[in-house]
């Protein structure tokens, strides 16, 4: 490609999305990453698309919903066009209910969320029975939501890469820039802009549970993936020496994982994974234009939801971007 219209510094989740909208709508498209796909953060291994409570509703919450809602669609064009099997799954959820006060609010969620969902997705309590595939609840209850989804982000960010080329684009590790330039440059941009890195741990079992629902439990995510693989995470550090290895904490993880949920006790361990989520000062994304870099562009701060919010980061920084046209919401903004 000898010239680009869009070039996106950074091949991750939020840079693939952005360059792959882009090259959706027409657009010649360049990523350049200095240490390739799927590199930062968008290499890892859990993958929970998983929404926040319905309730206090605002626009994080209500961009999120409609990413998620976009989802299936997405990732299922990204994998026809790619090839690559980026294991989507719209699983549900389930999450044990600890004692009488849990479950008051749980029910309460299920109203809430029959208004805020729209009837795409429902959140109910139900009981927790004897299957197999069940967190043990002391209520005997479990909130059960049929919106999150499930992905294999190292798979998915792969695929994503794969359609930009399949469009005509390009991902390639150094190379010049042109046209519009849109950085996301993950945790090392971030920094750039007061914003910080939160490293997390994880780690991936075999066990085989396909198709069955994503659990949360003890605030860890438990991911059936489709190739017989269960992702266990995450650790959450604030200071941290070396951003890439794993230690004691994800032992930790793993131990109350088995706790939760004892039917993956024994199961091994196929590998240990640490990565650096770009956290921004509000904790929201940051989209548009970029503060530092005059008519440039960052698209960044996906922190804990990169994968969740992607699909409608894709689309809001392309119609910025190729069109002019500014829909992104104002507590995203740098
Ligand atoms: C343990 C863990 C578990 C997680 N679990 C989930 C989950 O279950 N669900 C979810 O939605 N999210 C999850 N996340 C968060 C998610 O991974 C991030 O939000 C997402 O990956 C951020 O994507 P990104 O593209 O912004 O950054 P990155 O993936 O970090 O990509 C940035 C890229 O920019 C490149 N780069 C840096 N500097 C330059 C430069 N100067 N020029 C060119 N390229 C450059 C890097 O090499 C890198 O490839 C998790 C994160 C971690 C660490």
């Amino acid at each position: 490609m000898a010239t680009a219209d869009v070039t996106v510094m950074g091949a991750g989740v939020f840079g693939l999305s952005v360059a792959y909208t882009c090259a959706r709508k027409g657009a010649a498209v360049r990523v350049i990453d200095l240490h390739g796909v799927a590199s930062g953060s968008s290499g890892g291994l859990v993958g929970a698309l998983a929404p926040h409570v319905p309730e206090n509703w605002n626009e994080k919450k209500a961009f999120q919903f409609e990413s998620l809602i976009m989802a299936e669609a997405f990732w299922h064009d990204v994998a026809a066009l790619s090839g690559v099997d980026v294991g989507y799954a719209r699983s549900g959820r389930l999450q044990p209910l600890a004692d009488a006060r849990a479950v008051e609010l749980a029910k309460a969620r299920a109203g809430t969320a029959a208004e805020l969902w729209q009837g795409k997705a429902r959140w109910e309590v139900i009981s927790s029975g004897d299957a197999n595939w069940m967190p043990p609840s002391p209520t005997g209850l479990v909130a059960h939501d049929t919106l999150s989804a499930l992905i294999h982000p190292r798979q998915a960010t792969r695929g994503l890469a794969d359609a930009v080329i399949a469009l005509g684009g390009e991902v390639v590790g150094a190379g010049d820039m042109h046209g519009k330039i849109v950085w996301a440059t993950g945790w090392p941009g971030i920094q750039e802009i007061g914003g910080k890195g939160v490293k997390g741990q994880a780690a991936l079992l075999r066990f085989d549970a396909a198709g069955q629902p994503q659990l949360f439990a003890d605030a860890l995510h438990i991911i059936p993936h489709g190739d017989g693989t269960v992702a266990i995470g995450s650790t959450s550090e604030r200071e941290f020496d070396d951003p890439f290895a794993t230690d004691a904490a994800l032992d930790d993880v793993l131990e109350r994982a088995t706790l939760a949920f004892p039917i993956l006790h024994g199961a091994e361990v196929l590998e240990r994974w640490a990565g650096v989520r770009p956290r921004s000062k509000s904790r929201a994304p940051v989209l548009g234009a970029h503060p530092t870099r005059d008519g440039e562009y960052i698209a960044n701060g996906g922190f804990k939801i990169g994968f969740g919010m992607a699909p409608k980061v894709g689309e809001v920084m392309a119609a910025l971007v190729l069109e002019g046209e500014d829909r992104i919401p104002q507590g995203f903004r740098a």
